[in-house]
């Protein structure tokens, strides 16, 4: 029979907006040492805005039109920047023909006839398509933007980290985590800039979601390490599924997401994760 302390610590839990799968992950989140926190969504707002539009010498007239094409059909939330942005600006939105969504890389498809690119530099890469230079804007998420194999511009675009991010580091800190790592699909170069900004131990940029796995397998394979993981599920539901613990972020997080996740927050404050913690240990100390 379980103890009467463990509901006790649901309860609690649940009045503080975080649900508990089972009354194990109340024990279990008093052991983790090492925190994995996914970057879009749980850390930023997870919501994109396009800051500035730098098109090649020589793009296709109607390159970001095509663009917006693709990405009005995925759910992304950098498609949402695009697409509001092609809406502001009245470009035409064209049904596309054909599309492909290539998961933590971006969209491929046709469009009025003609083959269009949207992503990551890795997945222009898998297309053949020479990118300029990415040096610019340093810590802005790029999509570049290629029409019929040739590389038309890229969409520079933005989020903002939660207000509540930096108490939440700070309270992770103070709750005894050892390390806080960050594993991000985005480029390197944005990864590297929030590790500085939020004083984190180490970031991970440009990782596929396959890569997440195997880096998080690699960190739980490590002695003395118990790793909780916490993302919004958009592409995590591997990572979610496979941390000792995986806390996804309820506030805009997938269904999906909540579904794999052991633990709940229903809010998208990422300082509920030492919360959860803080009600993990008042818990053993009761059944104890
Ligand atoms: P994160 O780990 O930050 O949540 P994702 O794995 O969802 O990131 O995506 C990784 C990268 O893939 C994005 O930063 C972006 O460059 C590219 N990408 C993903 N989806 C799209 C899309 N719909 N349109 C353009 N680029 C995309
Ligand atoms: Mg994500």
């Amino acid at each position: 029979s379980i103890p009467l302390g463990y509901f006790g610590g649901i309860g609690a839990a649940s009045r503080n907006g975080i649900l508990f799968k089972g009354s194990n992950y109340l024990d279990l989140i008093t052991k983790v040492n090492t925190v994995v926190m996914d970057k879009t969504g749980t850390l930023t707002k997870g919501v994109f805005e396009v800051q500035k539009v730098h098109a090649s010498d020589t793009p296709h007239a109607d390159w970001l039109a095509l663009a917006a094409s693709l990405e009005s059909k995925s759910s992304h939330p950098i498609a949402k920047a695009i697409t509001s942005f092609a809406k502001k600006t009245n470009k035409p939105v064209f049904l596309p023909q054909k599309l492909q969504e290539v998961s933590g890389k971006g969209l491929t498809g046709l469009v009025e006839g003609h083959k269009v690119v949207v992503g990551n530099a890795v997945l222009m890469r898998d297309n053949g398509i020479h990118t300029e230079s990415e040096t610019d804007h340093e810590s802005s998420t790029i999509i570049h933007v290629a029409v019929d194999e040739k590389y038309c511009g890229r969409i520079i675009i933005a989020d903002e980290i939660k207000q509540d991010t930096q108490q939440a580091i700070g309270d992770l800190r103070k709750t005894g985590i050892k390390s806080i790592f960050l594993f991000s699909g985005d480029r390197d170069a944005v990864t590297q800039a929030l590790v500085k900004e939020l004083k984190l131990d180490k970031g991970y940029g440009d990782l596929l979601p396959e890569q997440k796995v195997a880096r998080l397998e690699a960190l739980k394979r490590a002695k003395d390490r118990t790793v909780a993981f916490v993302g919004d599920g958009i592409n995590d539901g591997p990572v979610l599924a496979l941390a000792d613990v995986g806390i996804a972020m309820g506030g805009m997080g997938s269904d999906l997401a909540i579904e794999t996740a052991d633990v709940v927050i229903q809010t998208d404050q990422p300082s509920k994760i030492a919360v959860a913690m803080r009600i993990g240990k008042a818990t053993k100390a009761i059944v104890w």
